[in-house]
């Protein structure tokens, strides 16, 4: 067999070698899931050669048709039942079509093989075509013959034919064709019939190659409207632009909040344009919904829905990343595991970050106001995940408190700006709504003091407030815990120290293990007990969501205050010492406790409070006279 550069008159024929006989008789006979995507790895060995032919002229301009046009032609015919692909890139000569096409790179080859027997049974699909780069061969998906014309850029360069049907040899022979550059023709097989209609070529090259740097045509027609766009300079680039792209790759019809358009040369180089949509997607909390940037590799797409480019948080983001620092072959999986896309995503996160801790400076904070109102929820949620860039998202996480109206949102930041001389803490109190926590009576000291407390009712607050013990030494506090530090100079009037550590002996003794202690309160003004988590336990709030998740969730046990200013605990500390009243100030005891429990929604058994109740309103309401 030679390799020699001097063309052969006759054709001359090649046996594939024995593990590229296999191969292609497994990329024949396997049903594949994508056999679509053949078309992306001609256009983008096309794209390659174009690249190619385009480096050699910034230095050398004698080579074959110099001026030729950058472009990439598909040409169909339906009658006949062909693709041809061309483009006047560098061509290539006869080694090229024997070592390169001829040949797959026998170590890819041989665990390309390897990795097909051991999936015999299912489907083979586009990511294994991608990883083990078969490449130009994915066309015997859907050809039974390809023939090659090619002519390499080199001014003493032979026209070459090249043809195969894919199964044991090929032939090279001499062409008649002059041009610069390669043209590939597929013989479609007769159920693909499809690859020769122009709608459907024209669907693939949108979802496929829809930003290949040259024009593709398809039968004169050209289709890849959209540029790379960001690949030109941030300057060029209009706001009218930018809106179609991120409709385009988002599939949303209305203009996006904001974009980010990012040129990175470091230890990874990618360029970027990533959009914030302005309304959350739908289905955007479900488990399977779709998100992810996409992925290119030097303009040639990889995949649509690349989820390692971003943590979950912030899977509302949509765009593009293109690197040059991944091989065009690169498999999903790889791309899941790559240290590539680890520092993208590090790079991404801290960009995103920061440009939305400029729209929260903005003098104009309705965008981030909507940001807020649209993604805040699952936004906040990386909390718990997001240990880097904690404290930036920190910054930037609102909730809403009982200083502003009902929606408005505060920073962290903001409340402590606000904070009351000598204040230490951070106050939260965690529930399903603003109505029912304005009226919890926890808030009852806060309010009478007027200190604010930040309102947390978004159902993942509860998650997340773990994740932020502390903002700038300011522990974050609930103020249902049963250690508050609160200044009980501003509680006065109540019973004696003596009388209320009497009565409390007694509301423990009817309590008994149901509590895990009784305590006078200093954080009551209006209500008459609350319960607060004790020194182990959770919120209210949290415990609720856990007993959501898990029915067998049993709780902590809670510390019951008892606020000794009010007049029904003045009422008992007289009466417990009456004889014959132990019944009556047990059931008011209970009837308190109850009272507690059912705002609390832990309440088991409302029969009983009621007829308590009723009881207490019967004795309550006896006329004067039978008493
Ligand atoms: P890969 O593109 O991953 O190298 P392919 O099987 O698709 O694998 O292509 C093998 C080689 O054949 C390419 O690397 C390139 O050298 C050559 N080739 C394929 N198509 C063209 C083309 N249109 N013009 C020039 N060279 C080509």
């Amino acid at each position: 067999m030679s390799t020699s550069n001097t063309a052969t008159p006759a054709p001359e024929t090649f046996e594939y070698r024995a593990e590229m006989k296999q191969l292609l008789h497994l990329i024949v006979h396997s049903l594949y899931t994508h056999e679509e995507i053949f078309l992306r790895e001609l256009i983008s060995n096309a794209s390659d050669a174009l690249n190619k032919v385009r480096f050699r002229l910034l230095t050398d301009r004698d080579i074959v048709d110099t001026d030729a046009e950058q472009r990439i032609d598909i040409r169909l015919d339906e009658k006949e039942r062909t693709l041809t692909v061309s483009d006047a890139g560098i061509g290539m000569t006869r080694e090229d079509l024997i070592d390169r096409i001829g040949t797959i790179a026998s170590s890819g080859t041989l665990a390309f093989v390897e990795e097909l027997k051991k999936k015999k049974d299912g489907p083979l699909n586009a990511e294994l075509i991608g990883q083990f780069g078969v490449g130009f061969y994915a066309a015997f998906m859907v050809a039974d013959r390809i023939v090659i014309h090619t002519r390499h850029a080199d001014k003493d360069s032979t026209p070459l034919c090249w043809t195969s049907d894919g199964a044991g040899s090929y032939t090279i022979e001499e062409s008649d064709r002059t041009a610069r550059g390669t043209e590939i023709t597929l013989h479609l097989k007769e159920d693909k019939d499809e690859f020769a209609k122009k709608w459907r070529i024209q669907s693939i090259i949108r979802k496929y190659s829809n930003f290949v740097d040259f024009p593709i045509h398809v039968d004169g027609e050209k289709v890849n409207t959209v540029a790379a766009l960001w690949h030109r300079p941030k300057s060029e680039l209009k706001d009218d632009e930018l809106t179609e792209f991120y409709k385009f790759i988002s599939a949303d019809a209305t203009e996006p909040l904001g974009h980010l358009h990012l040129g990175i040369e470091g230890v990874v180089a990618f360029r970027t344009l990533l959009f914030v949509p302005k309304k959350a997607p739908q289905g955007m909390f479900r488990e399977d919904f779709e998100h992810g940037l996409h992925l290119y590799s030097s303009k040639v797409f990889i995949q649509d829905d690349c989820k390692s480019l971003l943590p979950e948080y912030l899977r509302f983001v949509r765009g593009v990343v293109d690197t040059s620092d991944l091989p065009l072959n690169v498999s999903r999986e790889a791309t899941q595991h790559s240290p590539v896309m680890a520092k993208i995503q590090k790079t991404l996160v801290s960009k995103l970050l920061g440009m939305l801790a400029t729209w929260a400076m903005d003098e104009d904070p309705e965008r981030f106001n909507t940001f807020t109102r649209e993604f805040g929820p699952l936004f906040k949620s990386g909390l718990s995940t997001e240990f880097e860039h904690r404290d930036e998202l920190t910054e930037l996480i609102r909730f809403e408190s009982t200083r502003g109206e009902k929606g408005d949102m505060t920073s962290l930041a903001a409340y402590v700006d606000r904070m009351q001389e000598g204040q230490k803490a951070i106050y939260y109190i965690l529930g399903d709504n603003r109505q029912a926590l304005e009226r919890h009576p926890s808030l009852e000291y806060f309010r009478a003091n007027d200190i604010e407390v930040l309102l947390m009712t978004d159902p993942v607050d509860a998650f997340i407030v773990p994740s932020i013990p502390k903002y700038k030494d300011h522990e974050l506090t609930s103020v249902e815990t049963s250690d508050l530090k609160l200044d009980d100079t501003k509680a006065k009037g109540g019973l004696s120290k003596k009388e209320s550590g009497k009565l409390i002996d007694r509301i423990k003794s009817v309590l008994g293990d149901r509590v895990e202690d009784v305590k006078p309160s200093e954080r009551l003004v209006d209500s008459v007990a609350t319960l607060v988590t004790g020194k182990a336990g959770m919120d209210a709030q949290m415990e609720r969501m856990m007993r959501m998740m898990d029915e067998n969730f049993t709780g902590s046990k809670k510390v019951l205050e008892v606020n000794m200013r009010h007049p029904l605990m003045k009422n008992l500390a007289a009466l417990r010492s009456q004889p014959g009243r132990e019944k009556d100030v047990e059931a008011a005891i209970e009837q308190v406790f109850a009272g507690v429990e059912l705002i609390e929604g832990t309440l088991e058994e409302p029969e009983t409070l009621v007829s308590r109740m009723t009881d207490l309103l019967v004795r309550a309401t006896t006329p004067d006279s039978e008493a």
